[in-house]
This record gives structure tokens, sequence and C-alpha cells, in this order.
């Protein structure tokens, strides 16, 4: 990635950008939220000339019908191959705007400003870009990169708590998996809140962006990003077929207990650090043993999973605190115990 691609600022001058890249056209898209929330606090950096556009916030939105709606209103505002599109949201509005602008016109430059903690730790960068299909995430979608990308902290300030705590999870997962001082920097405050995120978005852009430069197809170490998801997302996916209201780094925090569990027991982590583990995400999260209880029907969905290889469950594990290995076939049999492990947890709320 070019080295000048991510500013980390809350002071940062957008009136630069027309002349940066000259375009013949400036839009925006906003959510709901996004625009009565952030777009105020960087409007007066905007030409009044620019075009907003509004979808509807929410996963159920990350659809073909929204690129739809986005690609006519590109065509109605005559977007042509020389403008420019600021996408302003979390990780919903970031993969499906990107994945709008790169199939437009076989794929026009955009600006991508995250709002959420989540979109500016992970989803922002690495170039995934896509939408959900036939109830399968991120199923068509593709590869494209954004001019730059600029992440402001001070957004934070309106997000709900529970989308911050949303992020933090793969806040912890980079702790885990390649960086433990992270881990001493979240158990360092008592409250979500008054944790020190400038830093923590330092410390996880640059892990993020080291680790997709290093493999930007997921061909291999790429693969260390997907640590708590093969359980992670069985739980997602349960959960959304169930309706019940769960959110993305909730699941992981459950799958990254299961999977140190696993860890553990194949000696790559020790019974101190998978205790610590458990104590900061039980603490952050609480405990849900009931998301675990259909254990047949999360291993189905894991055997299911598209990372998976010859039908056997493939998983990122912890080899010692900060290190993580990948493509680690991993049994029914250690999945269930794993699972029994964290449903068995003596933990209060
Ligand atoms: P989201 O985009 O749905 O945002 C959560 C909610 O917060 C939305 O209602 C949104 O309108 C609102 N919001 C956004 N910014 C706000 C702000 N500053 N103040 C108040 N409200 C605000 O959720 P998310 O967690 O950011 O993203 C989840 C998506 O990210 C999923 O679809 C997931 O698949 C995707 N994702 C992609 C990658 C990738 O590499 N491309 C990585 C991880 C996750």
């Amino acid at each position: 990635m070019k080295a000048d691609l991510i500013t980390i600022s809350d002071e940062f001058d957008l009136t630069t950008i027309s002349d940066e890249f000259n375009p013949s056209k400036i839009g925006i898209l906003v959510d709901e939220h996004t625009e009565k929330l952030c777009l105020p606090l960087i409007k007066n950096h905007l030409s009044d000339f620019i075009h907003i556009i509004v979808i509807k916030s929410g996963e159920q939105n990350k659809s073909l019908d929204t690129c739809v709606k986005v690609w006519k209103e590109l065509v109605d505002i005559q977007f042509d191959r020389s403008s420019l599109l600021i996408l302003l949201g979390g990780g919903v509005l970031g993969d499906l705007g990107g994945f709008c602008v790169s199939t437009f016109m076989r794929g026009i430059r955009f600006i991508h400003i995250p709002t959420t903690l989540l979109a500016m730790v992970d989803s922002a960068i690495g170039g995934k870009l896509g939408v959900d299909f036939m109830g399968y995430k991120n199923m068509i979608g593709t590869f494209a990169t954004a001019e730059k990308i600029f992440i402001q902290p001070r957004f934070l300030k309106t997000l709900p708590k529970r989308e911050l705590l949303n992020g933090l999870a793969e806040v912890i997962k980079y702790g885990l998996i390649f960086e433990p001082s992270l881990l001493d920097l979240i158990e360092s405050e008592d409250k979500v809140d008054k944790l020190p995120f400038l830093k923590i978005i330092e410390i996880s852009t640059n892990i993020k962006t080291k680790i997709v430069d290093a493999d930007p197809k997921e061909c291999g170490l790429r693969k260390i990003l997907n640590f708590g998801h093969t359980i992670g997302h069985a739980i997602e996916s349960m959960a959304l077929k169930n309706h019940k209201d769960l959110r993305h780094g909730e699941a992981i925090a459950i799958g990254m207990i299961c999977e140190s569990y696993i860890s553990l027991k194949r000696t790559l982590i020790k019974k101190h650090e998978l205790e610590r583990i458990q104590q900061l995400i039980l603490n952050i999260f609480g405990h849900h043993p009931y998301l675990v209880s259909s254990f047949e029907i999360l291993i189905d969905l894991m055997l299911h999973d598209k990372k998976n290889k010859s039908h056997k469950i493939l998983m990122s594990l912890l080899d010692g605190l900060g290190n993580c290995t990948f493509n680690i076939v991993v049994s029914k049999e250690e999945i269930l115990s794993s699972l029994n492990h964290y449903k068995n947890l003596n933990y209060v709320n």
C-alpha cells in the first residue's frame, strides 16, 4: 500500500481534495446516521456543489438492490471516469460503496472516511469490498484500494457503545495474533470510553497494513486475521438465521475464547494465557452460553465455511501470545469441547 494512504487526525483538511485529484465531480455517500452525525463535521471542508447520496444503514441493506440505487444516482448526476466518490460511514457503507465505485465504469476513484471503530481499524484497510447475496455474507465483491483513507477519531464520540465494542473485538484480535501491547492498553482502563483510541487506531492500522501488504489476496499470512472467526462466523450466522440481535464483534469475542482454548489443548499457549484472554473478553463482552448451545448446527455451519478445503475445517490458532498459525485442520471433537468449555465458564455478568 502507498506510504501516505492513511492519515489519522482530527485536523486534516479536505479542501485539498479538489487540487490533488482534480475530479470532474465529487460525490459523498452517507447513510442516515452519518448524514446527521458525521457530515456536518466535515461539510465546511467541502464545496457546495458536492452531490450527496444517502443510503439506508444496516447489514440488511448491504445488498445489490442498494448498489442499483447508488449506480442509478451516479448515472443521474453524470459521474464519469474522472469523478470521485467519498465514502463516509462504517463497514457496511464502505464495503458497499467501494464495490459500487470499483465496478462503475470499470472503476472510478474513491476516498474513504471510516466513521466506526471497526471500519477505522479493520474494514477500510485491505481493499476487500462487496455485498451480501442470497443470505451469504460478502458473496459478491472485488478488491480495490481507496486513493486515500482519512481517519478522524472524533467520529467515535457519537458512536453507540455497542458499536464501539464491536470494533474493540478486532483490536483484541490484533493484540492476540500480533501485538500483545494492545492487550496491556485495553486492560489498563476499567471503562471502555476512557481508552486511548488514537493510539489504539494507530497501532491497529499499522498491523492490518503490514499483514495486508505481505499478502494482499489472502493466499497465506492474511489468514491469521481469521483468528476467532471460524467459530465466531458460525455463531453470527446462527444468530442471523434466528433473527437474534448479535453484532459481529460479539460473535468473534466468543470465537476467540473457543479458538484460544483449542490452542491451549494443542499446547500452543499456556493456561495462564488462556485465563488472561478469557478474563479480558468476558469483562468487556459478558458471558452468553445460550449462543453456543446448538452444537450440531454450529458445526454444520463451520463445515460450510468458504475458507475450508476438502471438507476439512481450517482454523488460525494462537502460537504463543502475539503469534498465530494458519491453515490448521481442526477436528469436530476439538470444536465441540471448546464450545462446551465456553458454555461452562464460571462468570457472572
Ligand atoms: P455499520 O457500518 O453497520 O455501522 C454500525 C452503525 O453505526 C450503523 O447504523 C451506522 O449508520 C452507524 N454509524 C456509523 N458511524 C457512526 C458514527 N460516527 N456515529 C454514530 N453512528 C454511526 O457496522 P460496522 O461494524 O462498521 O461494519 C460492519 C461491516 O463491516 C460488515 O458488513 C462486515 O462484513 C464488514 N467488514 C468488512 C471488512 C473488510 O475487510 N472489508 C472487515 C471487517 C468487517
